[in-house]
C-alpha cells in the first residue's frame, strides 16, 4: 500500500522513532516563519477544513502500524504545515488511540491554542509540542509572519489556558532561536517571564 498521510518512521531528537501523520496538503499554514525549512508558505489560510477524510487517513494508519517493525516510539501529527487547522483533529487522535497504545505527540505552531475547539482537541493528544518564538507582538509578527487575524495577545492567552486546563499528556514548549532577532538577553527574560506561568 503506498501512503498519502502516513510516512516514516522517522529519527526524532525528540520522539525517537516517529511514525507521521499528515492531515493537511504541502505547505497549508497559518504562519510563514522565516526559518522554514519548506520555504514560503504557499496556501497561508487560518480556515480550518476537513482537508482529507479521516476513515482515509486511519486506513492508512492501521495499514502501517500493522507493517511498521519494530513498533514506532510515537505517533505524531505534523506533516508540512500547521497541523491544527486539520478540523477533525480530535477525532483523528481518538481514532489512531483506538488503533494503538503507542503514544501521540502533536506538533503546532499554536496559534489556534486561542479557540477552545482547538484546546479541547489538543487535550487529547500525549505530548503537545507547541512553538513560541517570540515574547512581544512585534518580534511575533517578524518571525512567524502570521495570517491576518491571528492576534498575539489571544495565542498567549490560549497558550495559558491550553497549560491549566484538564488534559491528558505533556506539554512541551520550543523555541527557535534566530541569532541577532530574538536570542537577546532580554528577549529570553521576557520569554522566561511568559512561560514560567506555561510551567511546560
Ligand atoms: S509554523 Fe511550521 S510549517 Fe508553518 S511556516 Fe512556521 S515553521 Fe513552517
Amino acid at each position: 500500500m503506498s501512503y498519502h498521510y502516513i510516512y516514516g518512521p522517522i529519527p526524532s531528537r525528540r520522539l525517537g522513532r516517529s511514525l507521521g501523520i499528515s492531515p493537511i496538503p504541502d505547505k497549508t499554514c497559518n504562519f510563514s516563519c522565516i526559518y522554514c525549512m519548506l520555504g514560503r508558505t504557499d496556501h497561508l489560510t487560518n480556515e480550518r477544513e476537513e482537508y482529507f477524510k479521516l476513515e482515509d487517513i486511519l486506513a492508512e494508519l492501521d495499514d502501517a502500524l500493522r507493517h511498521v517493525s519494530p513498533p514506532p516510539d510515537h505517533i505524531s501529527i505534523v506533516g508540512n504545515g500547521e497541523p491544527t487547522l486539520y478540523l477533525r483533529l480530535g477525532d483523528l487522535i481518538r481514532g489512531a488511540r483506538e488503533l494503538t497504545s503507542i503514544p501521540i505527540a502533536v506538533i503546532t505552531n499554536g496559534a489556534l491554542l486561542s479557540e477552545p475547539a482547538v484546546r479541547e482537541a489538543l487535550a487529547e493528544a500525549d505530548i503537545v509540542l507547541t512553538s513560541f518564538n517570540a515574547p512581544t507582538e512585534e518580534l511575533f509578527r517578524r518571525i512567524d509572519r502570521p495570517c491576518p487575524g491571528i492576534a498575539f495577545e489571544a495565542m498567549k492567552q490560549g497558550l495559558l489556558d491550553f497549560a491549566h486546563m484538564p488534559r491528558r499528556g505533556q506539554l512541551w514548549v520550543e523555541m527557535m532561536l534566530l541569532e541577532g532577532i530574538n536570542d537577546s538577553p532580554e528577549t529570553l527574560e521576557q520569554t522566561r517571564w511568559v512561560l514560567q506561568d506555561v510551567e511546560p
